[in-house]
């Protein structure tokens, strides 16, 4: 029987690392949901699409096709084939991904590729995202919800991204997760049956560890 693990949290939480690592152990598939809104909406700013409107981006959501390969070691993107795993972090791209991924026919459309990837892995797969657990796999065997203080949060990206400073990065990250937390369609949410893991204090391989035994419980 495949495992199906949703692990969902704002931004800075360490969701990435840990969802590739607790996947490579365990020998499940990955995806990385938040690259999927990452890359529809550098299609849409690529496309010159305002941004503004949400009835022309809806119009234009089924047009680029979206690629993800699932091997946690090597997880990739692509749009109509081009790879944009680095275009993807821009920090255009970041500023603007909340406006695209609020608007329902995006979601929609996201959501059922997400279903459709997970229902294909042979021996299961750890989503990470915003709305896994409430939305998009209300079933899954084990659900993470991990969260950390905005100064832990704002500290780990700015490490991430070199060179940029502390405060701004906490305060886009900030404006990001309300944004994300008070949308109408499927906001960034605590599934009620999710474990909620501070990561405040905890250290990467610990977090991870603490993941991995509560799939294996
Ligand atoms: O995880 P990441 O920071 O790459 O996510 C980028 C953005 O994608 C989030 O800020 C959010 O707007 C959107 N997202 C979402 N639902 C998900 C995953 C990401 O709306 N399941």
């Amino acid at each position: 029987q495949p495992v199906i693990v949703a692990i969902d949290g704002p931004s800075g939480t360490g969701k990435s690392s840990t969802s590739k690592a607790v996947a490579a152990q365990l020998g499940l598939s990955y995806l990385d949901t938040g690259a999927q809104y990452r890359a529809i909406t550098w299609w849409m700013v690529s496309n010159g699409i305002d941004l503004e409107d949400p009835t022309a981006i809806a119009a234009v959501a089924g047009k680029p096709e979206i690629v993800s390969g699932t091997d946690p070691a090597n997880p990739t993107i692509t749009v109509d084939g081009t790879d944009v795993a680095g275009p993807i972090r821009t920090q255009e791209v970041t500023s603007k991904v909340s406006a695209v991924s609020a608007v329902p026919e995006v979601r929609t459309l996201i959501t059922e590729l997400q279903r459709s990837i997970a229902a294909g892995a042979e021996h299961g797969i750890v989503v990470e995202g915003r709305d896994i657990g409430t939305t998009v796999l209300p079933d899954a065997d084990l659900k993470i919800f991990l969260t950390a203080s905005p100064e832990a949060r704002a500290a780990r990206r700015s490490g991430e991204l070199k060179g940029v400073d502390v405060h701004a990065t906490r305060e886009a990250l900030i404006k990001r997760d309300a944004a994300d937390s008070s949308r109408k369609t499927s906001p960034l949410a605590k599934a009620g049956d999710a474990v909620e893991v501070d990561t405040t204090e905890l250290t990467l391989a610990q977090v991870i560890e603490c993941v991995v035994t509560l799939v294996e419980e």
